[in-house]
């Protein structure tokens, strides 16, 4: 059952738009990508913090560390290339946000709100500010975000979610549906929620800067060098061992920014890989960009459980992402998974959305495994007698808030007890998924639940019931 409406004609502009889409990450295939960094070879090099996963997690936690203590001898370890995870292929909106949304932190921690929101912007400002600092070209601006009513019964969605942000002093305007219109043409949209402190970036170009960023500050890259296990206390130095197909690191302190890869065991229960696809076009002629607008560049989202998410690049391309959620039984992430029939789907809500565009060519497609929570904001912990420390489980926010990410994890690894470290959302772990096969029942009956509530606009018995026990399953 898909909520979302689409055209007849959409399928065939899909089709043909579809035929010679390259199966490769956009965002990483531009030039500009740095030279391969050496994998780690050497044996028992020692360090004062190793840092598994040079997506945005990691490579702010190195940052972070080095203008905290420069003296720290700091070593990043990626099984891949910097920001080939989720940081290198997502849809590059940057929001402020620490939980998920306005709606989702007023929701689960009501009493620390205030406090989660004034970590936010201050974040979002030291995000901002480093990127300045260190010259990080990687098209920042500040389009803000619209969230699209396409059904009736988002309309109200988006009247609330206007409400909630205005209430808490959001630069936030909603729009009827001919200011909406006004800013991008599509028959569909009905009504607007726009949100003038959301950010766009390039991701890749982002985790590249960050990873310059961090060399300039004496950080050690290693790529292809691939976390096969730990050990506690290993040689009797205390350290821990860290092993790679090539080589070993003794380190004092860990940190894992290891997105939906189950580094830990512990974190299996907690964190769901699901996958989301996401559509490139080429670019837009003028003529088909008079008949779109979308002069102000806005990033866009739809208002349902199942979302899209678009935005108009700097070069005028459109990125479509989102929508599906795949999970894969028992938890499997392989490339492979990356090409999927939800990129047709895809298509087809592309030019039900803007039929204008039929002829329009999609050059890019691809896929990317989110770190998914039954709460929906990141998981925080330590393991080996606090050595070794977690930030994992973004649940699809994660471009702005892994820099907050990594700084709650740098403090469990040096054992400080802050501000940060005293909040509820980072003492307390989220509920668990159950094991296999129950997991995967439960993910497709939600899947089709949420389903179904995008098409009537009522929450079913299942869905009730998640709620009332703290569980949901997004993107
Ligand atoms: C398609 C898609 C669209 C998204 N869109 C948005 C968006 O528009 N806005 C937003 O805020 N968020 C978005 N997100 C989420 C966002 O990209 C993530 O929250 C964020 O990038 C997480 O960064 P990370 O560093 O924690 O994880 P990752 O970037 O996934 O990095 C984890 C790294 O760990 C490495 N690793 C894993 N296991 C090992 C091992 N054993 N040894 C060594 N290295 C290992 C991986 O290779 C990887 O590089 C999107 C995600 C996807 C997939």
């Amino acid at each position: 059952m898909s909520g979302f409406p689409v055209a007849p004609a959409a399928r065939e502009a899909a089709r043909r738009g579809l035929a010679d889409a390259e199966p490769r990450v956009f965002w990483t295939s531009q030039a500009g990508r740095p030279a391969i960094r050496e994998p780690l070879t050497e044996i028992d090099r020692v360090c004062d913090l190793a840092i598994i996963g040079a997506g945005f997690t990691g490579l702010w936690a190195a940052i972070q560390a080095k203008e905290e203590d420069p003296a720290l001898d700091v070593v990043v370890l990626d099984q891949g290339r910097v920001g080939d995870g989720a940081s290198g292929r997502n849809g590059g909106f940057v929001d402020p946000s620490l939980t998920h949304g306005l709606h989702q932190g007023v929701s689960t921690w009501p009493d620390e709100i205030g406090t989660l929101e004034a970590m936010a912007a201050e974040n979002f400002d030291g995000w901002r500010e480093s990127l300045e600092r260190y010259g990080i070209e990687a098209d920042f601006h500040l389009p803000g975000e619209i969230t699209m009513s396409v059904v009736p019964h988002h309309d109200e969605a988006v009247r609330e979610a206007y409400e909630l942000h205005a209430a808490h002093g959001g630069d936030v305007a909603l729009l009827s549906r001919e200011e909406a219109y006004a800013r991008v043409h599509s028959p569909l949209f009905r009504t607007g929620f726009l949100d003038r402190q959301v950010g766009l970036v390039d991701p890749a170009r982002l985790a590249w800067g960050l990873a310059e960023a961090a060399e300039s500050l004496g950080v050690r890259i290693h790529e292809l060098s691939k976390v096969t296990g730990f050990e506690d206390g290993g040689g009797g130095s205390g350290a821990v061992v860290i092993k790679t197909d090539s080589g070993t690191l003794l380190a004092e302190r860990v940190v894992l920014g290891t997105g939906a890869w189950p580094v830990l065991n512990r974190t299996r229960f907690y964190v769901l890989p699901v996958y989301d696809h996401v559509l490139m076009t080429e670019p837009l002629t003028s003529a088909q960009l008079a008949e779109i607008g979308w002069e102000g560049r806005e990033g866009l989202a739809d208002a349902g459980n199942q979302f899209h998410y678009y935005r108009r690049t700097l070069d005028d391309r459109i990125l479509f992402g989102g929508y599906d959620a795949n999970y894969h039984f028992p938890g499997r992430i392989d490339p492979t998974l990356e090409q999927s029939e939800s990129h047709t789907l895809l298509a087809e809500h592309f030019f039900s959305i803007f039929p204008q565009l039929d002829g329009l060519r999609f050059t890019h497609r691809w896929g990317g495994v989110i770190d998914t929570t039954s709460r929906f904001t990141p998981m925080f912990g330590t393991a080996m007698r606090g050595k070794v420390a977690y930030a994992v489980g973004y649940t699809g926010l994660g471009v702005g808030s892994t820099r907050w990410g990594a700084r709650v994890a740098l403090d469990l690894a040096f054992g400080r007890d802050t501000e940060r470290t005293r909040l509820a959302m980072v003492r307390s772990k989220p509920i668990p998924f159950p094991p296999e096969p129950v997991r995967s029942i439960g993910v497709r009956l939600t899947r089709a639940s949420l389903a179904r509530e995008d098409v009537t606009g009522r929450r079913n018995l299942w869905l009730r019931g998640l709620d009332k026990v703290g569980i949901g399953f997004d993107s």
